[in-house]
């Protein structure tokens, strides 16, 4: 099977890394790719959000199954032009992708599909927005309709900053999207967070591991919100039956709802959830792989991809055998650019790579995101720079081996949380 994958992140990779591994992925190519994920696939510098060129790249390669990483290629339609082509792709329509491209759309989805999830007000003017701040009271929730890359979210108590980004995503002023008109206002949900994934044929569900990330920038949960963090998989506390559930209530009725609106979705449906005292809510469903939830499941995922995203591309998700797991713990730890999640600095070298692949590999790997290869060095090209990842027979020594692993980088100004699953590893 020749694989292309779409995306130049640390989830790329991972989704790489594990490619690289399937004994019937022969050939394995990426668009654009980083310095990273160099080392496991061919680089083609195409433009992942251009559909005609990504198709003619698949098609000139003879691509098997395309993947489609990150959410701009699929809002933007990247997913439609390969499969109008006819080759088979991971990863659902623009459509369908309006389950991440729009919280207004996905808010609509949910409520036919009966799915539990904050209640929310869709507001176009700040009397709206007012209106709606009020009748929900503080901490406010404040969300930018469209695609923000994870920081177009404002949870805050302080109802001034909750007016300046209503203010912001409704036109006055520009939106962290770039996309204007409407803000969604919605009901504070306490309690935990969890991640999971499940891959979908548009009928058939198949859940993955359930994960945690970190999205604020600063130990404690602190400082603005980021892309994430961290993460870490499975999760001690979390009820066994939780998967079962969130199957049952939240991703195969959100599945039949969109098939049944006649906009199935493939590909990779992700649940973000809050586990609250009155139960489980969806925060926001994202249409692609998370970053970096990624790195951390697919390091316990025993089963070979290729063949998971191949029988969800083509419609076989029913035939596919069960999942097969390692028992193992991961943990991921983003190290990022001095200034993220403001203009991030770029173009410092990063050192320690090669200590890292020598000293504590197979169990800790370094998974690239934000790099570029600038003659023989490695140098910091983005927000997020690297996601080191480890595994353990537990939480305590994933963390360890990772944490071991991050202190051996150089980058100049560079920052990383401390804190990275360090709370269930106590707890477990
Ligand atoms: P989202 O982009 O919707 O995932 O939101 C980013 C982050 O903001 C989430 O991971 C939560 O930590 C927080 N958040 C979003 N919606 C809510 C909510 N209704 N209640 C509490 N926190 C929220």
């Amino acid at each position: 099977m020749k694989v292309l994958v779409i995306g130049s992140g640390a989830r790329e990779h991972a989704l790489c890394h594990s490619l690289s591994l399937d004994p019937d992925v022969t050939a394995l190519h990426c668009a654009p790719g980083n310095a990273g994920i160099a080392e496991v696939a061919e680089l083609h510098p195409v433009d992942a959000l251009d559909g005609a060129a990504v198709s003619e790249l698949a098609r000139r390669l003879g691509a098997d199954l395309v993947v489609v990483g990150p959410e701009a290629p699929l809002v933007a339609g990247v997913a439609d032009a390969v499969r109008d082509a006819g080759i088979p792709v991971f990863g659902p329509s623009k459509e369908a992708a309006r389950l991440e491209g729009s919280k207004a759309f996905a808010k609509e989805v949910m409520a036919g599909a009966g799915v539990p999830t904050a209640r929310s007000y869709v507001c176009t003017t700040p009397e709206e927005v007012d209106a709606a701040l009020n009748a929900f009271g503080a901490p406010y929730v404040v969300k930018d309709d469209g695609l923000a890359a994870g920081k177009g979210v404002v949870v805050t108590g302080d109802v001034e900053a909750a007016r300046a980004h209503a203010a912001a995503c409704i036109g006055e002023s520009p939106a962290p999207s770039g996309q204007q008109g409407r803000v969604v206002i919605e009901e504070f949900l306490d309690g935990p967070e969890v991640s999971l994934f499940a891959i979908t044929d548009g009928e058939t569900v198949v859940p993955l591991q359930p994960a945690q990330d970190f999205k604020r920038a600063l130990d404690g949960d602190e400082g603005p919100n980021t892309g994430g963090m961290g993460a870490y998989s499975p999760l001690p506390w979390a009820d066994p039956k939780l998967v079962d559930e969130v199957m049952e209530t939240v991703l195969q009725p959100t599945v039949d709802e969109l098939r049944r609106r006649g906009t199935p979705f493939s590909g990779l449906l992700y649940a973000g959830l809050a586990i609250t005292s009155r139960g489980v809510r969806v925060i926001e469903f994202n249409a692609r792989f998370g970053d970096p939830e990624t790195q951390v499941v697919l390091a316990r995922l025993k089963t070979p991809l290729g063949g998971v995203l191949m029988a969800a591309a083509t419609g076989n998700l029913a035939h596919l055998e069960p999942m097969r797991w390692s028992d193992e713990a991961a943990v991921t730890v983003v190290v990022a650019s001095h200034n993220y999640p403001g203009t991030p600095r770029t173009g410092d070298p990063i050192t320690g790579l090669d200590e890292i692949a020598a000293q504590d590999a197979p169990h800790a790997y370094v998974l690239h995101a934000g790099t570029r290869r600038e003659g023989d060095a490695v140098v910091s090209a983005g927000g997020r720079v690297l996601s080191v990842t480890a595994t353990g027979k537990d939480l305590t020594e994933a963390r360890d081996r990772a944490y071991r692993a991050v202190s051996r980088i150089g980058l100049d100004g560079s920052q990383h949380r401390t804190d990275i699953a360090a709370q269930a590893a106590r707890d477990a």
